[in-house]
């Protein structure tokens, strides 16, 4: 019955790659076509080891460019246009997909969660925005994993200024006392749509420590070149 709704679903809508739109039969866990994924702007270095003894490493799956970086903005900032919103399906398959991708990464170098927290928005970023893309992913890769989603476990403590245009030693400044966790013990798995400097997980992971956590690596879509 289902090979038969898949078979429906597909002459009414016939599937395309998540990343260039042209016609492909998605494999299993495989949303772009070969092309698509032979482009994708990989790591050669997709887990990074401990960077401070408050996180234990970051996992990305891919960095911050090409079609990544236009999945992402897509995903981040979706137009409420119909035509847009096709392909912001199109993005959001994209990056859930390199969410899932890292997420592996993760397991297999560092063992499962107990649990996965995103970071959380501000809640003023949060009116403004209208949603929180790291809940977004945390959800898709807690699915994948059976873990529990824990959005309640970090908040922010106060409101901060944009990252993007502060130096490395600014923007430790700029997040120093940002976040509280509740109590939680066990390895968790922090999520993040891009990752720079790691400052913003650094000082998240840092809050979910002093809460308890044993151990914490950061999961994000993508890496950016930090400065
Ligand atoms: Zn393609």
């Amino acid at each position: 019955m289902h090979d038969f709704l898949a078979g429906v679903r597909d002459l009414l809508c016939p599937p395309t790659c998540s990343i260039c739109g042209k016609p492909w039969a998605a494999a299993e866990r495989m949303p772009w076509c070969p092309p698509c994924d032979g482009a994708l702007p990989r790591l050669r270095q997709p887990i990074a080891p401990a960077p401070s003894p408050n996180l234990d490493g970051i996992v990305a799956a891919a960095r911050y460019a090409s079609c990544v970086r236009d999945a992402l903005q897509a995903f981040k900032y979706p137009r409420p246009n119909a035509g847009i919103a096709f392909l912001d399906a199109a993005a959001t398959q994209t990056v859930l997909q390199l969410a899932r991708e890292a997420s592996a990464l993760a397991w297999s170098r560092y063992g499962v969660a107990e649990g996965v927290v995103p970071i959380p928005l501000h809640p003023k970023r949060l009116r403004e925005r209208g949603f929180n893309q790291a809940n977004t992913l945390a959800r898709c890769i807690a699915r994948q994993w059976g873990l529990p989603l824990r959005t309640r476990q970090l908040s922010r403590t106060r409101h901060t200024k944009s990252q993007t245009e502060l130096t490395r030693r600014e923007r430790h400044a700029n997040l120093a006392g940002a976040f509280a966790s509740r109590p939680g013990r066990g390895p968790l798995w922090l999520v993040d749509d891009i990752t720079t400097t790691g400052s913003t997980l650094e000082h998240a992971a840092q809050a979910l420590k002093r809460a308890g956590a044993s151990r914490v690596v950061a999961i994000c879509v993508a890496q950016a070149t930090g400065d």
